[in-house]
């Protein structure tokens, strides 16, 4: 794979291919998503790509009722709340998502800690130009 430089726009397009990648530091370790390209841990590594699993766990959330023009024009409302949650992803780095596969109109049948999951194909949604991230809790195998 090419090695581009790391900035959002790097990132953006590595999300359009489905991928989650976020920047290490070689010096101590420390992992950023979205990429940071100078680490605020050490301020000295240099910092290289480095892809995330996409598994993670429910660190925060809120149910949002009146959103922005985007998120109306996407049928969220009063009557269709959606959920923005903190993802705690396996690898460390925290990121900020959309959490599909709950039920946002009854907040507290959501539990902080729950295992989610990176999805691409998001219920509904047209591709946007800058995809959003979106996670699902992750069910346990089925063995279907
Ligand atoms: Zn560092």
């Amino acid at each position: 794979m090419a090695n581009p430089p790391i900035h959002d726009h790097s990132y953006r397009q590595f999300l359009r291919d489905k991928k989650l990648m976020g920047s290490r530091c070689t010096g101590c370790g420390a992992q950023y998503v979205p990429p940071r390209d100078v680490c605020a841990a050490c301020h000295e590594g240099t910092m290289e790509w480095v892809q995330m699993r996409g598994a993670g766990s429910l660190s925060a959330f809120t149910t949002i009722s009146i959103g922005t023009p985007a998120t109306v024009a996407e049928g969220y409302d009063r009557n269709n709340p959606y959920c923005c949650a903190v993802v705690a992803l396996e690898e460390g780095p925290r990121v900020v998502a959309r959490l599909q596969g709950v039920d946002a109109g009854q907040p507290e049948t959501i539990a902080v800690g729950a295992p989610l999951e990176l999805v691409w194909e998001s219920e509904g949604e047209a591709v946007r130009e800058t995809p959003t991230l979106v996670f699902r809790p992750r069910v346990a195998e089925s063995g279907a």
